[in-house]
C-alpha cells in the first residue's frame, strides 16, 4: 500500500536545480516548505514558481507551504560547509551591516540594537540550541562571547536572545509583507513561527483573508504548548516545531509535548507536522543515524500526520536520498501501525458545545469509518470542496486507503499534508448522485479500486458558513 505519512520537505540552495526538485518529487515529498527566514522574499517566489513547473512535468499534485520567520534573530550567512565553535573559544557578536556575513571568529547578528541590549553573563543559544555562549563583555562596537557548549553553524541559525528583553509579538510587520507576497503567489498554506497563544493564529487568519491559504501553526513556545487546544481550534493545522521548543522549553520535555499535539491535533481533524532533525545527520552524511531512523518510526507510530525535512533538503548534500530515506522509513513503520486502537480511541469525540453542522459531520465520519471497518471496502472516497470531508475521515486513520476527490486544485494540494489521503482531481457536478458516480469513477482510474469492490463514499454539502460531511454511502463498484 502506498504511504500514509506525508512527507513536507523543505526547499533550498540544495534544491533549486529543477532535476533535483523532481526527483525529490519522485521520490516521495508530498508538499515543499519554503522558509523566508533566510533570502529575499522575490527567492522564494522564484522556487515557489520552480516547485509548481516541477509538480506539473512530474504530474504530481505538491503542495507549497511558506514559513514565516517571526520575530527570530538570526545570524548572517556562514560560509558554505559551516564552521565549527569549540568550547572555551572566543568569538565576537555584531550588529549585522547589509550584505553582511557570519565566520568562525565573528557572528553578525540581525538585530540592530543588540550592543545596547546585551549584558555580560547573558547566555545565547544559537541555531537549535546546540552551541550555546556566555557573554563576557560588551564594547561599543562588539560584545565578546566564550562557547560554553561546542557544535557546527551553518546557514543563517537562529540567535536566542534572553526572552526576558527580547520579545517581540507575532505577526511582525515583515511577517505581514511576507504574507501579502506569498498568498499573492497562492502558496496552498503558511505555517506561523513563535505564536504565543490563539489570539496571534487569528491576527494571521485575518490578514490573509477569507479565501486565504490554510494557516499552519507552529508550536515552538511554552506559552503556545499551555494554550494548544485553541490554538488548534484557529488554526488550520499545527506543526511541533521541535528546535525552538527545545530551546524554550526542558529538553526532555519535548517527546511528552510531540505526543500531546498530535493527539489534540487529530482529535479536531487537523493535520499535524512534526519538524526537525529528524534526519539531521544526513545534511552530510549519506545515511541516517539508528537513533534518527528510530524518530521518524516514532512520529509514525505517535500517530503524526507529515513528517518534515528542514536543513537536509535545503542545504544538504543529497535532498533526493534523504527524501527516499525517509519515505522508506515511513513505509516501513506504517506496516505496524495500530489503525484499530486509533479509531476505536477517538470513537467517543468530546461534542460539547459543537456546533450542529461539526456534530453531523462528526457522527458521519465516525459511522463511516465503522461501516468501512465492517464492509471491508476496498478504499473511502471523501468527496470534498474544501478538503474538510477527507479530513474528517482521515482522523480515525482508517486501514482502507483514502482518495479526495474534489474539483478544486488548491484543495488537492493542501491534502498533501494530510494523513493517508491521495487526492483526485475531478469537475464539479450538480447533484450528490452525480458527485458519487463521478468520484467512483476516478478512483478505478487510479487502479486502487477495480469493479465489483465495495467502497464507502462520503459527500461534503458545501454551507456557506461550515462544510458539512452529511452523505454516506456504500457503493459496489460496476
Ligand atoms: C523549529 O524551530 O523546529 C522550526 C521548524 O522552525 P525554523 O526551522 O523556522 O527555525
Amino acid at each position: 500500500m502506498a504511504r500514509r505519512t506525508k512527507i513536507v520537505a523543505t526547499i533550498g540552495p540544495a534544491s533549486d536545480d529543477p532535476t533535483v526538485l523532481r526527483r525529490m518529487i519522485e521520490a516521495g515529498m508530498d508538499m515543499a516548505r519554503i522558509s523566508l527566514a533566510h533570502g529575499p522574499v522575490e527567492e522564494s517566489l522564484q522556487r515557489i514558481a520552480r516547485l509548481r513547473t516541477a509538480a506539473a512535468d512530474a504530474g504530481a499534485i505538491v503542495g507549497v507551504l511558506a514559513d514565516l520567520p517571526g520575530p527570530k534573530i538570526r545570524a548572517a550567512g556562514f560560509p558554505q560547509g559551516g564552521v565549527y565553535l569549540e568550547v572555551g573559544q572566543e568569538v565576537a557578536l555584531v550588529p549585522a551591516e547589509p550584505g553582511d556575513h557570519s565566520g568562525p571568529d565573528r557572528i553578525a547578528v540581525d538585530h540592530p540594537t543588540l550592543l545596547e541590549e546585551l549584558r555580560a553573563g547573558d547566555r545565547i543559544a544559537l541555531g537549535d540550541g546546540g552551541v550555546l555562549l556566555v557573554i563576557a563583555g560588551v564594547d561599543a562596537d562588539r560584545a565578546v562571547a566564550r562557547v560554553l557548549s561546542s557544535g557546527r553553524l551553518e546557514g543563517r541559525p537562529g540567535v536566542n536572545l534572553p526572552p526576558e528583553r527580547f520579545s517581540i509579538a507575532t505577526p511582525t510587520p515583515d511577517d505581514l509583507r511576507m504574507l501579502d507576497a506569498v498568498v499573492a503567489a497562492g502558496v496552498d498554506a503558511v505555517a506561523v513561527s513563535f505564536v504565543r497563544d490563539h489570539q496571534d493564529v487569528r491576527a494571521v487568519k485575518r490578514a490573509a483573508g477569507p479565501d486565504g491559504p490554510m494557516i499552519v501553526a507552529k508550536i515552538e513556545t511554552p506559552s503556545a504548548v499551555d494554550d494548544i487546544v485553541r490554538i488548534i481550534e484557529e488554526s488550520d493545522g499545527v506543526m511541533v516545531a521541535r528546535g525552538d521548543l527545545g530551546v524554550r522549553c526542558a529538553l526532555e520535555d519535548v517527546p511528552h509535548h510531540q505526543k500531546h499535539i498530535i493527539r489534540v491535533g487529530v482529535a479536531f481533524a487537523r493535520p499535524v507536522i512534526t519538524a526537525t532533525q529528524m534526519l539531521e545527520s544526513m545534511i552530510h552524511a549519506p545515511t541516517p543515524t539508528r537513533a534518527e531512523v528510530s524518530d521518524v518510526a516514532n512520529a509514525v507510530f505517535d500517530g503524526t500526520s507529515a513528517v518534515m525535512l528542514s536543513a537536509e533538503t535545503a542545504i544538504g548534500r543529497d535532498p533526493v536520498n534523504v527524501v527516499a530515506t525517509m519515505s522508506r522509513i515511513a513505509v516501513r513503520a506504517e506496516q505496524d501501525f495500530d489503525h484499530a486502537a486509533w479509531g476505536n480511541r477517538l470513537g467517543p469525540q468530546q461534542l460539547a458545545g459543537a456546533s450542529p453542522t461539526a456534530r453531523i459531520t462528526a457522527a458521519i465520519s465516525a459511522a463511516a469509518w465503522r461501516a468501512a471497518t465492517d464492509a471491508e471496502v476496498t478504499a473511502i472516497i471523501a468527496c470534498t470542496n474544501s478538503g474538510a470531508t477527507a479530513r474528517a475521515i482521515s482522523r480515525f486513520r482508517p486501514t482502507a486507503p483514502i482518495l479526495a476527490a474534489t474539483p478544486s486544485i488548491t484543495t488537492a494540494r493542501q491534502l498533501s499534508m494530510a494523513w493517508g489521503i491521495r487526492p483526485m482531481l475531478v469537475d464539479p457536478q450538480p447533484t450528490t448522485d452525480e458527485v458519487v458516480w463521478f468520484a467512483v469513477q476516478a478512483a478505478t482510474r487510479t487502479g486502487v479500486v477495480k469493479p465489483d469492490d465495495v467502497v464507502a463514499v462520503l459527500v461534503g454539502s458545501p454551507v456557506e458558513t461550515e462544510p458539512t460531511t452529511d452523505v454516506l454511502r456504500l457503493v459496489r463498484v460496476h
